[in-house]
């Protein structure tokens, strides 16, 4: 049956004999769909870590964070993003693990802000499928009421793939989470169905240039074509740009040059877990005091 069904998924007039490999897949994935299910119960194997954002000028500040998540399985130990992600797409669930990291995301950038760390923006990463089958709208209003927290200090990150979904609804949800007050960046940019048009149709309020492009500064030359065409793009449209995957002085160095707003990346701090993210901001303040 697996083997056939193998088959079919890779078209007509297939064929797929049954391997052991195929067998041992299948399993793994469904322990994975059920204990991702069962962690959905109390959400207690979720973890959420902050990696900061810093501005790409002298000055250097903290401007925002950016929520990732991390699973830690009781029955499968340590889990990957990439790894669940995905699946959790595919059967759905990600619409009530999305809810929850949108809550929880805006819940502790307000435990941060009370204990003084002067954040601007929370940056949340949304599937596609939490716009397809969930009610967004009514999702971001209830965080908002339910946690006080000001519409302008969320930010959306988006991928280019939603964008050129063929759904007519998509420029009315961005326009209407826009005119909330909320921020709108594309995730990745560049890498995935890009296309210059969304920049002027549709209500972004930022880029993050992806690190596959960053990865190569400043000397590779075809990087350095793509990342300055991004940042010349934002600007042309009034958009703010941040470099994800910034891992050297020279890259930093590169994208300053280039007039990029903001870095994000390794070269600062990877993400940290909420009280490590205290620490962190804290630290730099006091250095930034000293200066
Ligand atoms: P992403 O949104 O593009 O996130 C950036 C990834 O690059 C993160 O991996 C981050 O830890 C990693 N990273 C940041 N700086 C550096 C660096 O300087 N060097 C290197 N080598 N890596 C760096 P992570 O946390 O494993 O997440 C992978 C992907 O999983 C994310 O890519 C995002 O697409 C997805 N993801 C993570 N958290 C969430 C979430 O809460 N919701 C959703 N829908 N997706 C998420
Ligand atoms: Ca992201
Ligand atoms: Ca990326």
């Amino acid at each position: 049956d697996l083997a056939m069904y193998k088959a079919k998924d890779s078209g007509r007039n297939n064929y797929s004999f049954f391997t052991e490999s195929l067998s041992t897949h299948l399993h793994e994935r469904t322990d994975k769909i059920s204990a991702l299910t069962e962690a959905l119960e109390n959400k207690s194997e979720f973890e959420l870590l902050y990696q900061p954002k810093v501005s790409a000028d002298n000055e250097q500040k903290i401007t925002g964070v950016e929520a990732l998540i991390r699973w830690h399985s009781n029955s499968l130990g340590f889990v990957q993003p990439d790894q669940f992600i995905p699946l959790a797409e595919e059967t759905g669930l990600i619409v009530a693990l999305g809810e929850w990291i949108l809550l929880q995301a805006c819940r502790d950038f307000l435990v941060l802000k009370k204990q003084g760390c002067d954040l601007k923006t929370v940056s949340i990463n949304v599937s596609n499928i939490q716009f397809q089958r969930s009610d967004m709208i009514s999702t971001l209003e209830k965080i908002i009421a339910d946690t006080g927290i000001a519409p302008s200090e969320i930010e959306l990150e988006i991928t280019e793939s939603y964008l050129a979904s063929d759904e007519n609804s998509v420029p009315e949800i961005l326009q209407k989470i826009r005119k909330m007050g909320i921020k709108i960046a594309i995730d990745d940019f560049g890498t995935g169905y890009s296309s210059m048009s969304y920049l002027h149709k549709l209500p972004i309020t930022r880029v993050k240039i992806d690190k596959a492009f960053v990865d190569g500064l400043p000397d590779n030359k075809g990087n350095l074509a793509i990342s300055r065409a991004i940042i010349g793009l934002a600007k042309a449209f009034d958009l703010l740009v941040t470099a994800e995957g910034v891992e050297t002085e020279p890259q930093r160095q590169c994208l300053e040059n280039e007039k990029c707003d903001e870095i994000q990346g390794y070269i600062y701090s990877k993400p940290l877990m909420l009280d490590e993210l205290k620490s962190y901001i804290d630290s730099r303040e006091s250095i930034a005091a000293l200066a």
